[in-house]
């Protein structure tokens, strides 16, 4: 193995096996360093597959639109199933508030480009059979959107960067990093070093611990999401339902059916809670079944069969921090994804890439002004 490369990528998750696959495939001899014993086990393998490109911001949806196309395209055009599934997005309303909330929000979706519109309470319940209609204002329609296995993604990924050249060591992490002169950079692990012309900063909820070993400094503060997966079922409704009312104990929870039929549901706790603790919790069923169920009580008799726990690396306006460092310019930060780190990982990727080889283009710059490092923070993603 060689010590010495175009492009060291920190971590081997949502973000850093996209951004290998993508550097590899422009021909960057690509080293990818992961402490974990494969890729995506971190919060890659937690996330519940939702991909959407229904977001509030330019920066957000034109990367997972491009998203979309990827994973949309993968089976065809690399022969693997990474159980891709177009079920769309859904925003239910039960309030004028909520109701005009999303309107408003869909005349910014709608000029950017989404395909995105209103159903009235019966087209709804056409597409939720069964939904609870009491107050049922309408809701949200994204068919461009989807899901996928972020199991079976991040190793598709994963092969094919190594059949483009990428390398990777797992087991190891990154230590220290010495800018040269001006001139690329020194990566310390546990266990060697290496060399680069640039460096890639994927490392997921030690992000801002990567980022401080150059010097920057950024708040980065993972919170507790806990997720649960079903017995497969023949499919009795179509897109992911998105509950944006919030409760006592939680704020949003979501849930839709995946490719195999099994039902896939996580739920946004209130207040959230911190750190970075993956045991599963006892509070965490009884929170988000009463509120499925009364949303929609067909899912009464599901059998549940699995629950987990990880992360969301959370940014303070809810906007990923991607961009390069202004004093080590060859230094790429791809971190803070939020909640949304697996739909927006493709995308990014392909950006990365143009990012390194100085081919970004304008439509690229206002991406990257959505995500830039040296914001002030001060703002709030609507769709978080
Ligand atoms: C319950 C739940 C449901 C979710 N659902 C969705 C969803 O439906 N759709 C969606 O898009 N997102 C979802 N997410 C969010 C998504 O999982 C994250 O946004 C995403 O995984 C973050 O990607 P990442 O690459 O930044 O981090 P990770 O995937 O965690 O990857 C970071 C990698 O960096 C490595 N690393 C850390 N330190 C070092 C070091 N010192 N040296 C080298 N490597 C290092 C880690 O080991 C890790 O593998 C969900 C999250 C949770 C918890």
């Amino acid at each position: 193995m060689a010590s010495s490369y175009d492009v060291i990528v920190i971590g081997a998750g949502s973000i850093g096996v996209p951004a290998a696959l993508a550097l590899a495939g422009k021909k960057l001899s690509t080293l990818v360093i992961e402490p974990c014993a494969s890729p995506g086990q971190r919060n890659n393998k937690k996330a519940i597959g939702g991909i959407r490109a229904t977001h509030s911001d330019f920066g957000k949806i034109r990367i997972c639109l491009r998203s979309i196309e990827i994973f949309a395209d993968w089976h065809e055009e690399h022969g693997n199933d990474i159980g891709w599934l177009r079920n769309g997005y859904s925003y239910p309303a039960y309030s004028d508030e909520d109701e005009k909330k999303l309107k408003d929000l869909m005349k910014i979706q709608h000029s950017y480009g989404l395909d995105i519109r209103w159903v009235s309470p019966e087209e709804y319940n056409q597409l939720v059979p069964g939904i609870n209609m009491d107050g049922l204002r309408g809701s949200t329609y994204s068919r461009g959107d989807g899901s996928a296995s972020p199991l079976l993604a991040v190793n598709a990924f994963y092969f094919k960067s190594l059949e483009y050249g990428a390398q990777y060591l797992f087991n190891e992490k990154v230590t220290s990093i010495r800018p040269r002169n001006g001139d690329g950079f020194e990566v310390t692990t546990d266990k060697g070093s290496y060399s680069a012309g640039g460096i890639v900063n994927a490392a997921g909820n030690q992000g801002a611990e990567m980022a401080a070993l150059i010097g920057q400094k950024y708040l980065i503060q993972p919170d507790c999401h806990e997720a649960a997966i079903s017995e497969p079922v023949q499919r009795f409704f179509g897109p992911m339902v998105v509950d944006m009312r919030p409760s006592s104990d939680s704020k949003n929870y979501y849930f839709y059916q995946n490719a195999e039929g099994q039902v896939v549901f996580c739920i946004t706790p209130d207040p959230a809670i911190c750190g970075a603790d993956n045991d599963s919790t006892s509070e965490f069923f009884p929170m988000v079944a009463k509120r499925m169920v009364n949303l929609y009580p067909r899912l009464a008799n599901l059998k549940v069969r699995r629950a987990w726990r990880g992360q969301y690396p959370n940014t303070p306006d809810g906007f990923p921090i991607v961009g390069s460092s202004r004093e080590l310019p060859h230094f790429v930060n791809a971190i803070g994804m939020c909640g949304q780190g697996f739909m927006l990982g493709p995308g990014l990727g392909e950006l990365i890439s143009r990012m390194v080889m100085g081919e970004t283009n304008d439509d690229d710059q206002r991406i990257l002004g959505s995500f830039d490092p040296y914001r002030d923070f001060s703002g709030m993603e609507a769709f978080k």
